[in-house]
């Protein structure tokens, strides 16, 4: 299938979930995640109009920006070793994965302007999942108010790996219910306005729950070259 082709379907789908819950697709950003793909494919899924790209490993992301440089929007959605972290920061539009103290230090350290980072949560408590644990998200958001180039636009999670729409439902509300709480203390560096989250076999439960930006690999431009 062409990205094309993917993306109408995909396009389809988020105009029925929002339907469903009374949004704007307007409202949803897709993130094209092309970190199984080729520079080819990646470069189709931006001639089918996709405006934003997801990597989630360094190398991939530099090798990709080095073709395709700002014709794209790129989002940082691995997890980050510190070190690397000025190596793709002139490079990123946003950071997806902020789960850490020392993270946002070397962001603060390195970054010449304030980066948009998502706080990556875990809310299914998986052991393989990075993020903060949700009791833990607060305060961790409060303390990032030291670092004056960190900008947290918002929250993230990787839901677990299955068919249970309502174990889903239930964890993409727990982000959202967090979001509105810290959204709604207006803190000057936590707008906390968005909502990442939604992948390719879970977006349209994801914007029926609030998601803002979703992020789609497989479903979009495919697993291997396609
Ligand atoms: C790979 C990846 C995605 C996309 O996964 P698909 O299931 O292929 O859509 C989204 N988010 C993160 C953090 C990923 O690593």
């Amino acid at each position: 299938m062409s990205v094309k082709e993917n993306l109408a379907e995909i396009e389809e789908t988020i105009e029925k979930a929002c339907g469903t819950c009374g949004r704007s697709k307007d409202d949803i950003t897709v993130i094209a995640v092309t970190k199984y793909v080729s520079i080819a494919r990646a470069e189709e899924a931006i001639e089918a109009g996709i405006e934003h790209l997801g990597e989630n490993r360094k190398e991939g992301l530099l090798e990709k920006y080095e073709q395709i440089g700002d014709k794209a929007e790129w989002h940082f959605i691995g997890s980050l070793q510190s070190r690397k972290v000025k190596d793709i920061i002139e490079q990123v539009s946003m950071i997806h994965s902020l789960d850490r103290k020392s993270l946002a230090k070397e962001i603060n350290k390195r970054a010449t302007e304030p980066v948009p980072c998502f706080i990556q949560v875990n809310v299914s408590g998986e052991e393989t999942k990075h993020g903060i644990a949700p009791d833990e998200v607060e305060d961790f958001v409060d303390m990032l108010e030291s670092y004056e180039k960190v900008q947290v636009v918002g929250l993230m999670t990787m839901a677990p790996h299955t068919e249970n729409e309502e174990q889903l439902r239930g964890i993409f509300r727990q982000l959202r219910a967090k979001r509105d709480i810290i959204r709604d203390k207006k803190m000057p560096h936590a707008p906390c306005e968005f909502l990442s989250m939604g992948m390719s076999n879970d977006f349209a439960v994801a914007i029926e729950e609030g998601a803002t930006h979703v992020r789609i690999g497989s479903k979009l431009v495919g697993e291997d070259n396609g």
